[in-house]
């Protein structure tokens, strides 16, 4: 199929504003056009389980494919939970566009907030629908108005909602085309002329829009500047331009619920989102020439040319191009587990050979599969751009690159950037029932890391306990109903804990002497060594060997590797450490003493003393630090005081706070372990009407005298 008639995209909301109905409305405005004569471009169409005909499994299919105005889009299942950042990252990967439903009373809500953060990062163009115009006290131009006060971006309304003289919702009027439009309950559209009483209205909505487009783009500009009225073609394609620039959001505008407007959102994504052609290539990381533990070598690595990000683009997405796919989601169904992929470049057949460069593995394609709203599809092929689920593979995860093997060389020796792989900084132990439910757990438990990266479990071999790890108290709790809803597994488990950790704040300096026979070699060594905070990745160790430190070449991976060992865990109570550099400053053995193992104990016993120098009370240079996180509250003025005493209990840092609509938005800066229970704290608070979105954001200090408070004693 022609690229440019193919749209990727996904519907973002805040909760309650409309997504789910949307999405139902889509389905069925475009299975009406399914209905009325199109073919697919499949081979065989597959019935659906019972339960996988209802709407509800379609809804929250990993991707949907559905027809529209001559293009075909790929609905991407966004998360319901947004504080759940993987879930927006995992969507990022597969779509080029999005839509924002914002509901008409409340405008940008919190989960708005965050998650438009995340389109912005990832440079996603955007359309808006104002939901709900239905309701009593909607305003569609002060709802979009929230856009740019609360987002900072630019809304053109390209729609208005047409009520009756008694207020309520009649239809939407387009204001590129000028018409009018009403809609039967099935979502069918009648086309009208503006009428009279509304005429003026629409005009100068009419006017704002195309100055707003026309101080924006110069081909539109020097049409009106040659006084002459715009087609309604020449205006979409300015909205197109501008949109795909990100210069600015069109909105459009309706009632989900009654089908009203859904037909315009679908004819904006059509006419102002990005085909998989608009998009920028996507960065890869190389692969290295080390040996790796499949014997591969890279034989083609050597043709690619590395940017100044140390990365190559995937290559274009055209069919002649190597494959490359990107997984976004793993899904059970009757075929298995089902793994959604967008293909980036090349095509991908069944029967085809694919290679997971993560797992170093293999991975056999028995089935290329398409799902539409009431069917999947057995497809021969699918293409650069295209969305698809490839039934057959074993160990390929959310977030992996697939790539092809031929002859012992990857097709394309790059990896896409993992998901944004935040640290899990809650944890919970779990503990089997009995033997025959320890025995499901463990591959319960692989299931869902693969599906899920930001979530972890670990055995305890000696104890038989499992830790789980996960990026909230919340993440855990889904996770968890998951394990019981859909492997029938129901684990005891502990309190939820945040993951603590040391980190190292000053430079020290220790060293070390080693004099003894090593299996009855003497052996003698001398080693000085430097640490010092480093930042950037948390957790990471390095080490260096600086021009005076005479360690033996032989010997200085064992040395390197024993001093990353060793500083992986705090000297102050033993707790994950890390973000530290270690240089070998200095060393020296006798000539005829040149023994490893006394350059490893040399360099082990100067880093302790290099630590425990820090960590002594003359140089407090180990802190304890413990998760942060960002949290917006939205909560009717009334009960706002009640909500900000809370935080500061909770020793959260306030940041702005805003007051629009009634609404009052707080925003603060808390301890993770001080939120626990906080979403139902908060809805008895405000008798269950303020919401909040709590986003790990990182490491910060345990305050003074808060370390016996989490259980740490004495050093
Ligand atoms: P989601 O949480 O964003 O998926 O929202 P839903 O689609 O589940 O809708 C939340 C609530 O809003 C439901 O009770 C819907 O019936 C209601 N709703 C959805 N669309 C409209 C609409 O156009 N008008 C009104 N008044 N209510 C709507």
């Amino acid at each position: 199929m022609d690229l440019a008639h193919l749209r990727n995209v996904g519907i973002f909301a805040h909760i309650d504003a409309g997504k789910t109905t949307l999405t139902e409305r889509i389905l069925l405005a475009t299975g009406r056009e399914r209905r009325a004569g199109r073919v697919d471009d499949g081979t065989t169409v597959m019935d659906w389980m019972p339960e996988e005909r209802e709407r509800g499994i379609t809804i929250t299919a990993a991707a949907t494919r559905v027809p529209w105005g001559g293009c075909e889009l790929n609905l991407i299942d966004t998360p319901g939970h947004v504080d759940f950042s993987f879930e927006v990252d995992r969507a990022l990967r597969a779509l080029d566009g999005a839509v924002l439903v914002l509901d008409a009373v409340a405008g940008v809500q919190a989960q708005t907030e965050t998650v438009w953060r995340q389109l912005a990062r990832a440079a996603v163009p955007a359309i808006v629908f104002v939901n709900k115009c239905d309701r009593p006290g909607s305003d569609a131009l002060v709802a979009a108005a929230t856009l740019a006060t609360r987002l900072g971006v630019v809304p053109v309304p390209i729609a208005y909602p047409w009520h009756d003289a008694d207020g309520a919702l009649v239809g939407v009027f387009d204001l590129v085309a000028r018409r009018g439009y009403t809609f039967a309950p099935d979502g069918a559209a009648t086309e009208h002329a503006v009428p009279a009483d509304a005429s003026d209205e629409v005009d100068v909505l009419r006017a704002e829009l195309i100055d707003a487009l026309a101080s924006r783009d110069e081909a539109l500009l020097n049409i009106v500047g040659a006084g002459r009225e715009p087609a309604p073609r020449e205006l979409l394609d300015a909205l197109r331009r501008g949109t795909l620039a990100r210069e600015f959001v069109p909105v459009l505008v309706g009632a989900a619920q009654r089908g009203v407007g859904v037909q315009q959102v679908l004819d904006a994504v059509v006419s102002c989102l990005p085909s998989p052609l608009d998009v920028p290539l996507l960065r890869a990381h190389v692969e290295n020439e080390m040996e790796r533990p499949d014997g591969l070598h890279l034989a083609n690595r050597g043709s690619l040319v590395l940017g100044d990000d140390g990365c190559v683009s995937v290559p274009p997405p055209r069919m002649d191009a190597p494959f490359v796919a990107a997984a976004f989601k793993v899904q059970s169904s009757r075929h298995g587990d089902l793994v959604f992929v967008r293909v980036l470049s090349g095509r991908v057949t069944p029967g085809m050979e694919l290679y997971n460069p993560r797992v170093a593995r293999r991975e056999h394609v028995s089935e290329v599969l398409r799902l539409h709203a009431d069917a999947t599809v057995a497809l021969e092929s699918a293409a650069a751009g295209d969305i698809v689920a490839l039934a057959g593979l074993a160990e390929t995860g959310t977030g992996d690159t697939l790539v092809t093997l031929a002859e012992g060389a990857l097709g394309f020796a790059g990896v896409l950037e993992p998901l944004r792989a935040l640290e899990p900084v809650v944890s919970l132990f779990m503990e089997p029932a009995d033997d025959a439910e320890r025995a499901r757990l463990g591959p319960a438990l692989a299931r869902l890391m693969r599906e899920d990266p930001s979530f972890a479990a670990r055995e305890d071999p000696g104890s038989g306990q499992w830790t789980a790890h996960g990026m909230g108290e919340l993440h855990l709790e889904v996770t968890l109903e998951r394990l019981t809803r859909e492997f029938g597994v129901t684990p005891r488990v502990g309190r939820p804990h945040v993951a603590l950790r040391e980190v190292l704040v000053g430079a020290a300096e220790g060293s070390g002497v080693v004099e003894r026979a090593f299996g009855g070699q003497g052996g003698h060594a001398e080693v000085t060594v430097h640490v010092r905070p480093q930042a950037g990745v948390p957790g990471a160790v390095s080490v260096a060997f600086g021009a005076a430190a005479r360690v033996p070449e032989a010997h200085r991976s064992a040395v390197a590797a024993a001093l990353a060992a060793e500083a992986a865990s705090g000297p102050r109570f033993g707790l994950p450490f890390g973000g530290v550099h270690i240089e070998v400053v200095a060393g020296a053995g006798r000539a005829d003493a040149q023994v490893e193992g006394a350059w490893v104990q040399a360099a082990l016993a100067a880093l302790r003393m290099a630590l425990r120098a820090a960590a002594g009370p003359a140089a407090p240079l180990v802190e304890v630090h413990e998760p942060f996180a960002d949290v917006i509250v939205e909560t009717p003025e009334a009960f706002s005081s009640g909500v900000i005493g809370d935080l500061q209990a909770r020793r959260a840092v306030l940041g702005e706070v805003e007051s629009a609509l009634g609404i009052r938005r707080i925003r603060a800066r808390a301890p993770l372990v001080e939120l626990f229970g906080y979403t139902t704290a908060l809805r008895s608070l405000s008798q269950g009407r303020a919401v909040s979105t709590v986003v790990p954001i990182g490491y910060g200090p345990v305050p003074e005298g808060g370390l016996e408070a989490r259980g740490l004693f004495g050093a």
